[in-house]
């Protein structure tokens, strides 16, 4: 154990005890917003490098990300962050992506003719003939994912392109994964907007399909500068530090013990503690130990772990996307990144190409316990199976593993969570944040947003990290705000109308018109009252432009306004219905069409 004066070079005294574990794209966030405000906490990072899942790796000078990193967000300040720390060096890349499915690219998001004229006729008539089937005899009961999307799509269409790389990712049957979940990943898309597009001819969201920003030398450029902008204002980030022991005491954490170099501890104590570690992990470190049910809670959140195995390819190209989604079952990679479409700054040599072979797997299981030179083999191997190049084109290859990639929301996640999160409510100064502190499915940039948010909290803010999605409209940018404004309004003018206020409404004024127009043509007088009017009477039987005509006119205008009205009113709401059943369908299949993204 170091003295604590030992170690008063490498953590900060100098104010309030912060102490931030993990240096990923959540936690650099909290330290960012610290200092900038005055706060020098320490960052702890048991890795040898910071940006945790999005690091970017070089190897042989080559750059490699884990799994490629598109930078997209509606949260405003995540974007001025972004800008702020990397200016110029931030690109906007256009994208290009395809699923890659028996030697043939298909563009991705799904074009319906890029599909039909690349599968050829036969193939295209069954995929409709089975769509037209899923759409006339649908499966009765939604359970599985598999029974969602073949009722919306067809069975062979979902077999085709849906299929194989969900299996990838998740590694269960698509049979087996529950309905709900895909219904939860799409329920993000606006109905509203996409009746407006249809209506107003508006643009869908561009920057979310068809541009990203990019660091042009990979994500690690934005976490380097990150941890520049801490260190020069007083914050420390210590690599290879890894905290292994939280000490509470009523409700509060007293201190942390750190791991230095995988040999030395030391403990800091600590003021407030912003965690972005598994959340499982964080409870397994506590002492005294969590109660049981806690643990056991913990210990049921699950994850996917992540394998990108490092191609060097003598081959200036090979493909224009950026990324490729492969669809055959027999193949075990999942997604192939080529990097130097990502910039050309992630490969030294122009002449040659670097791929990421990203292999989806659990920890322990086959493919994560093969050795580094077996995976090199297997990539090579399935990259000439593919077709794609060569073996002897493959120059050099590398691995990364990442444990913990995706969360897992299984049946119980929500309950299990809970658990957990209703016993971290009882420690005052402990704040989790990011993806696998909050053990939620977050992108960088909400992962960032929790960040900045526990940082406003250690100033006396009081966010509410695990529902801010709910609780902060100003997550979004401006734009899209006032894009929801703008839809809010549409929404209120075309709301649904009550036939029977209408039909009384157009029936008064119209038998009032009558009413009045008769009796003031009485009142005007002349030798024949009337004589244009008087015409009505053929419509209106007994008519005559008198007193008594004007109370049968009254009762004539009232009884066709009315019938007006209500008709009108039954016939808007009825092609409103259906144009909004046509948006929702829309809705969906548009979401669909970028379903990997969200995968
Ligand atoms: C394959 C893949 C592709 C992705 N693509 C995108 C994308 O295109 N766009 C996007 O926005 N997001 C993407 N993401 C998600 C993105 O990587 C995460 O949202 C983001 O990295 C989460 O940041 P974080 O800081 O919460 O966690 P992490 O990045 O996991 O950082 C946590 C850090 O904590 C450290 N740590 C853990 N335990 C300890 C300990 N005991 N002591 C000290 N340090 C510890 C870890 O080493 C790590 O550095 C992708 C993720 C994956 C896996």
């Amino acid at each position: 154990m170091i003295d604590l004066k030992e170690a008063a070079g490498f953590i900060n005294m100098n104010n309030d005890s912060v102490i931030i574990i993990g240096a990923g794209p959540a936690g650099l966030t909290a330290a960012y917003e610290l200092v900038q405000n005055g706060i020098c906490p320490n960052v702890l990072e048991k890795g040898d490098m910071v940006g945790g899942m999005a690091r970017t790796k070089t190897y042989k000078a080559y750059r490699f990300d884990v799994g490629g990193h598109r930078f997209i967000t509606n949260i405003e300040a995540v974007q001025n962050l972004w800008e702020t720390i990397l200016g110029k060096d931030l690109i906007k890349v256009p994208r290009l992506s395809s699923i890659f499915y028996q030697k043939r690219f298909f563009r991705y998001p799904l074009h319906l003719s890029d599909v039909l004229a690349t599968l050829g006729i036969f193939e295209s008539i069954l995929i409709l003939l089975s769509y037209f089937k899923s759409r006339s005899w649908p499966f009765r009961e939604e359970k599985s994912f598999e029974q969602w999307v073949s009722n919306r799509f067809g069975e062979r269409l979902y077999r085709t392109f849906f299929k194989a790389y969900t299996e990838k990712v998740w590694g269960i049957p698509c049979s087996k994964i529950r309905s709900e979940w895909a219904k939860q990943r799409i329920k993000g898309l606006s109905i509203v907007s996409v009746t407006l597009n249809a209506l107003l001819g508006f643009q869908k969201s561009k920057s979310l399909i068809n541009e990203f920003y990019y660091p042009s030398e990979g994500p690690g450029m934005m976490w380097e500068g990150f941890k520049s902008a801490i260190s020069s204002q007083g914050g420390q980030v210590r690599l290879n530090s890894e905290a292994v022991s939280l000490n509470h005491a009523d409700g509060r954490i007293v201190n942390v013990a750190c791991c230095i170099n995988k040999n030395e501890i030391i403990e800091m104590p600590v003021s407030h503690l912003i965690s972005s570690m598994p959340v499982d992990q964080l409870i397994a470190k506590l002492d005294p130990k969590a109660p049981d049910n806690v643990l056991e809670a913990a210990n049921k959140l699950d994850y996917r772990s992540f394998i990108l195995v490092g191609l060097i390819i003598e081959k200036k190209s090979l493909f224009p996307d950026q990324w490729l989604y492969i669809q055959d079952p027999k193949i075990r990679v999942g997604r192939i990144q080529n990097f130097k479409n990502w910039s050309l700054a992630m490969v030294p040599d122009p002449q040659k190409t670097s791929l990421g072979m990203e292999y989806f797997c659990t920890d322990g299981d086959e493919l994560w316990s093969m050795s580094d030179s077996e995976l090199i083999r297997l990539a090579t191997k399935e990259l000439a199976g593919l077709g794609l190049a060569q073996d002897k084109d493959v120059l050099n290859g590398f691995v990364i593993r990442q444990p913990d990639a995706y969360p897992i929301y299984d049946e119980d996640h929500n309950e299990h969570l809970g658990v957990v999160r209703d016993f971290l409510g009882t420690i005052e100064n402990l704040q989790t944040i990011g993806r696998n502190g909050m053990h939620r499915y977050n992108n960088m940039d909400h992962s960032m947003y929790t960040g900045m948010l526990s940082a406003k909290n250690v100033l006396g803010a009081r966010h509410d990290l695990w529902d801010f999605e709910e609780t902060y409209p100003d997550v979004v940018r401006k734009d899209v705000v006032s894009q929801r404004a703008f839809e809010e309004t549409v929404i209120q003018t075309f709301v649904r109308m009550d036939k029977l206020a209408l039909a009384i409404a157009v029936g008064a004024v119209s038998g009032l018109f009558f009413f009045l127009l008769t009796v003031w043509l009485i009142v005007k007088g002349g030798d024949i009252v009337g004589p244009h009017l008087q015409l009505l009477g053929q419509y209106f039987i007994g008519y005559t432009v008198t007193l008594k005509g004007a109370f049968i006119a009254l009762g004539y205008g009232f009884f066709w306004g009315f019938l007006f009205g209500g008709l009108f009113a039954f016939f808007r709401n009825f092609f409103m219905a259906y144009y909004v059943y046509r948006a929702k369908k829309k809705a969906e299949f548009l979401s669909f069409r970028d379903f990997f993204d969200q995968l």
